[in-house]
């Protein structure tokens, strides 16, 4: 008999899975997972029968690390090899205020192509399961301890796997566990219009990012195929619509391409785009990935844009340079595997 993975499953379905009694032996399962139990034995708390139980029907990790890179600025990246050998890659940032937030992968590769991005040019291996995203969530807990927040903005496009990631929300935050706060993790999508409205009308109240790269319409979808079936006018329709339905800011995240979308053209179309939304602007200079033909901005190309949206009152930052020594800021991952 094939052993179940624990770790996509609540207490109840542990409990009804392994068949264990009394049921709340499940919730005390789920709570030394949660923890990062790797093996039954670990769980002082469990009675004999119980750990036989679980040892001849059950296992707790399918995926193992395969490497871990550490950058000086304290940025790590663990690649993570699954069960059907396909690998992945995972990334711990640290900020200036020391929090620490897991950018987690939802998918081996991705299918949206988009042309500044390392993993997009792996294309789409298969979806991870939620027990897989959580795994990723406890192999970095285990290297740099408890941590404060989770983006879902490593290899891959969530809105193309929500039903894993819901169910993997669910089990972070759940009480009897990590208790993680929904507000404490943020989904970030390429744009896929249907799946914002998806979102917005279930029961996840996460944040939301969007990568909208540029406000202009035929440059973005040379830039993100993903744009010639999510135009940038029903896009801002389905942003506000978000906004509005869960009543939290939204983030546009806006890779910077020297020479592309770095002018003050682009500058101003977003600022147009901004009207009327409640966003944030983050602005991301782009990360050398090699074979791709684009040049990261030079400090002032950068520094220049962010003032014409600071003359706006656009709400918006430039993000610290991380990762990059260990290829894993936004746009790297995957490096290793092309
Ligand atoms: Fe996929 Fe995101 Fe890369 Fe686009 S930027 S190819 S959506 S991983």
């Amino acid at each position: 008999m094939e052993k179940v993975s624990l770790l996509g499953l609540s207490p109840t379905e542990i409990t009804e899975v392994v068949g264990l009694k009394p049921a709340f032996r499940g919730k005390q399962v789920f709570n030394w997972i949660s923890k990062g139990a790797s093996s039954f034995l670990e769980m002082t708390n469990l009675d004999k029968k119980s750990i036989a139980l679980l040892e001849e029907k059950a296992l707790i990790f399918t995926s193992f690390v395969s490497d871990t890179l550490k950058d000086k600025d304290g940025t790590i990246k663990l690649q993570i090899t699954l069960n059907d050998k396909r690998a992945i890659e995972t990334v711990l940032l640290t900020d200036d205020k020391q929090r620490k937030t897991a950018c987690v992968s939802c998918q081996a590769g991705c299918a949206m192509g988009c042309a500044f991005c390392q993993t997009g040019t792996l294309g789409l291996g298969r979806n991870l399961s939620a027990g897989e995203i959580v795994e990723e969530f406890l192999f970095l807990e285990k290297e740099a301890g408890t941590l404060d927040n989770i983006v879902f903005m490593g290899m891959g496009e969530p809105l193309q796997n929500l039903n894993a990631i819901q169910k993997a929300i669910e089990i972070l935050s759940h009480p009897e566990g990590r208790n993680l706060g929904t507000r404490r993790i943020t989904l970030s999508t390429c744009g896929l219009i249907d799946g914002i409205y998806r979102l917005a009308d279930s029961s996840l109240n996460v944040r939301l990012a969007v990568s909208l790269t540029t406000a202009n319409q035929a440059l973005r979808e040379r830039l993100m195929p993903v744009a010639k079936g999510n135009p940038i006018p029903k896009l801002k329709e389905a942003i506000r619509y978000y906004a509005q339905k869960k009543g939290k800011r939204i983030t546009l995240e806006v890779a910077l391409l020297s020479g592309i979308n770095t002018d003050k053209e682009s500058a101003l179309n977003l600022i147009d785009f901004a009207k009327g939304l409640d966003v944030y602007i983050n602005v991301i200079p782009w990360n050398k990935v090699g074979g791709l033909d684009f040049s990261t901005p030079l400090e002032n190309e950068s520094k220049n844009f962010i003032k014409i949206l600071d003359s706006a009152n656009i709400p918006c930052g430039l993000r610290l340079k991380r990762g990059s020594g260990i290829a894993a800021s936004c746009g790297q991952l995957g490096k290793s595997f092309a």
